[in-house]
């Protein structure tokens, strides 16, 4: 449940950062209008507040050439005010003396005298962009204000028109995000949908024709896991097939050995019939020992779940060479050993079931009177083991095929399951080491040399192994 709460969605993220970016750069982009309008405004403003003092100082000239009785009433009537009621201006005279007013105008100059061009004032009780200026003659001297609240005025209105485009289209650009950003990620919700909706033995790959080059990896590596699991479901399917096939027949035999001790006519017969009866448990019990050793290592294909630990070969070669003896001897073999330390890194439950089927192999497939000889050394820092015998020997052609899942060289003398040299071969991969099968002694018979690699620290991979038929 806290992994669900922490999961994030790629949508929310994408519509997030996207409108995040829209409205940054919106804002931006609307500042920069909005201050580029301002500034533009005030020059017109500014030019439009100049010419009209010109234009005012002109006319104010020619009035006072026509009353040309010096100075009256200092003050318009605002009747005939020629000025819009926000502007305010005054008409002074190069004495200092105020002439005419506006009448929004106060009485004392709103800039001091000495100052020419534009400039700030505090005006009618709010702050005023002013303009001074002198007539040609410099007789007359004119000062006008306009006060700011007016000029902001467009200001205030481009701003209010700029945050009611925000207001009703910023919406609609996220709703324009989120489906569009729905709509692109649509391939990601229908590939998951496809493979949600499969039942479990459906294992078929992921179509991944529509879908984005950016999903093209996940499922690549979809299908390659899913081509994996076809694999092993195949392969178990077959083992399952394999293993119930060769199971039947030891129990058929079980079942002939009781039925025939059953119509035994006497003490003897059921005595013999008893000791065919212990050889067929015997076989059953080896093959499902071996079935079961498969499954075990099977289930560790990594080799994650075998131990390894550093082991000295030629000691679990002794053992098991002591272990065989009897065989060996009711058999009339020799059984020679050759033990040397050869210490390596391995798993020594799986290293003593390989002896033990190589070395139960060279004593079953030998003849009374022949050699089985064992032994094993330390070579290039790793070990070399080898179990060699003068039996009946393995043809070339069959070599090959050897390690295969219950396969059994046709016509083999010696019961079996076809499975004892598979482990073998799957130990030896497991160890990262290399099985070889070639001829054995005298001439004839089998040899298996196995050679393990230099034990890099604690523990041996499963990379680099092989068998090869020599
Ligand atoms: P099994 O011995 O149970 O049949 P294995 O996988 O151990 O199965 O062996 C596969 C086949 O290889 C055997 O059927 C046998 O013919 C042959 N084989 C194995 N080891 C030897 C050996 N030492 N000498 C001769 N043939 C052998």
């Amino acid at each position: 449940m806290a992994t669900e709460a922490a999961r994030w969605s790629l949508r929310h993220r994408l519509v997030g950062l996207l409108l995040a970016a829209t409205t940054a750069l919106w804002l931006l982009s609307a500042l920069t209008i909005y201050w580029d309008a301002e500034r533009e405004s005030q020059e017109l403003f500014d030019q439009t507040l100049q010419e009209t003092a010109r234009l005012l100082l002109v006319l104010s000239e020619h009035e006072l050439e026509e009353r040309a009785a010096g100075p009256t009433d200092p003050a318009f009537d605002s009747g005939t005010d020629p000025e819009p009621h926000y502007r305010s201006f005054q008409i002074w005279n190069d004495r200092g003396h105020l002439l005419y007013r506006s009448s929004t105008a106060p009485l004392t100059p709103l800039q001091p005298a000495a100052s020419e061009g534009f400039g700030w004032a505090r005006a009618q009780g709010t702050l005023a962009r002013t303009y001074v200026a002198w007539s040609p003659a410099r007789r007359l001297q004119i000062q006008i204000a306009e006060p700011m609240p007016h000029r902001s005025e467009i200001g205030r209105q481009m701003a209010g028109r700029l945050a009611l485009f925000a207001l009703t289209f910023l919406p609609l650009l996220g709703g324009l995000v989120w489906w569009l950003t729905r709509r692109a990620l649509n391939p990601i919700l229908t590939t998951a949908q496809a493979v949600a909706a499969r039942s479990p033995d459906e294992l078929a790959a992921v179509e991944s024709a529509d879908a984005p080059n950016e999903l093209a990896p996940l499922i690549a590596a979809l299908n390659r896991l899913l081509q994996r699991t076809r694999d092993t479901l195949a392969r178990e399917r077959r083992f399952t097939a394999d293993a119930s096939h060769e199971l039947r027949t030891p129990l058929a035999a079980i079942r002939t050995n009781v039925q025939v001790m059953l119509r035994a006519r006497n003490p003897a017969e059921a005595a013999e019939a008893g000791q065919d009866l212990l050889a067929s448990v015997d076989r059953s019990a080896r093959l499902i020992d071996q079935l079961l050793g498969l499954a075990r290592i099977d289930a560790s294909p990594e080799g994650n779940q075998v131990r390894f630990a550093p082991i000295d070969m030629g000691r679990l070669l002794a053992a098991q060479a002591a272990a065989h003896a009897g065989a060996a001897q009711r058999k009339h073999l020799a059984l020679s050993v050759d033990a040397a330390t050869a210490p390596i890194c391995g798993a020594e439950e799986e290293l003593t079931i390989l002896l033990r089927n190589l070395i139960d192999n060279a004593i079953r497939y030998t003849p009374a009177g022949g050699r089985v000889v064992l032994s094993c050394r330390t070579l290039d820092g790793g070990g070399q083991l080898t179990v060699a015998d003068s039996g009946v020997g393995i043809s070339k052609e069959a070599r090959a095929r050897i390690f295969e899942r219950f396969y059994r060289v046709p016509g083999s003398a010696a019961p079996g399951s076809g499975l004892g040299l598979s482990i073998a071969q799957r130990i030896v991969e497991l160890h990262g080491a290399r099985i070889e099968v070639g001829e054995g002694l005298d001439g004839r018979g089998t040899r298996f040399v196995i050679t393990f690699p230099r034990a890099p620290g604690g523990t041996a991979g499963a990379a680099g192994s092989s068998a090869a038929a020599t």
